[in-house]
């Protein structure tokens, strides 16, 4: 299931300060599926690269993606490893990213109540990005323990623009979820 909501409500983001190529992060708890999330978009059927970079403790993906009928944009993606010996490094990728995955686990439930504290610690950039709540593997319907309501109605009280439901394992909404971000208009074909 897929809620996509009140779009039209949340204010456009600012990208004036942003360059392309356009800087998307996964953010979320450990074991959440956040670097299977992006390896399967990365390595989806539009083609991309997948670089690992572990020296800076994150996961480097980038992959152009179509964003529009007549143009394309490069993102770059970041797994951050959502590891709290990570926070200094990362917290100067999240100022200029223009978009954020935040992800959490359907069959974890203590991984959803962190959802706050990820947004406060990437919202409170002067400029903050434009987020879509994820929660994934929608494919262990039995272990399941968020409920689709719930977890729409707390992307609606933090002012994301989305909540989508994801599986890396059925391939299921992965590309859905990157192209609800309302990023930039694409500068480079
Ligand atoms: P990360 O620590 O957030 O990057 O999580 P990983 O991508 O390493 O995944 C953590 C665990 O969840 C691994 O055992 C994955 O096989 C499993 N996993 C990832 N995506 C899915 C999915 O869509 N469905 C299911 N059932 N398991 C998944």
């Amino acid at each position: 299931m897929v809620w996509v909501g009140r779009d039209h409500l949340v204010p456009a983001p600012d990208f004036s300060h942003l360059r392309s190529p356009f800087r998307v992060i996964v953010l979320g708890d450990a074991a959440v599926g956040k670097s299977s999330l992006l390896r399967c978009f990365a390595e989806g059927p539009a083609g991309g690269v997948a670089t690992p970079c572990p020296t800076v403790g994150v996961e480097f993906y980038s992959r152009t993606v179509p964003l529009s009928p007549t143009g394309r944009a490069k993102l770059q993606l970041w797994d951050t490893a959502g590891q709290e010996r990570f926070r200094s490094i990362t917290r100067s990728f999240y100022r200029s990213a223009a978009g954020v995955l935040l992800v959490f686990d359907l069959t974890n439930r203590a991984s959803f109540e962190r959802v706050p504290e990820w947004h406060r610690e990437v919202g409170g950039d002067p400029h903050p990005p434009a987020f879509v709540l994820v929660g994934h593997k929608c494919d262990l319907v039995a272990e399941r323990a968020v409920s689709a309501e719930e977890a729409g109605h707390l992307a609606t009280t933090l002012g994301m623009v989305a909540f989508v439901e994801t599986s890396a394992r059925s391939n299921l909404n992965v590309e859905l979820a990157f192209q609800t971000l309302p990023l930039p208009a694409p500068l480079r074909a």
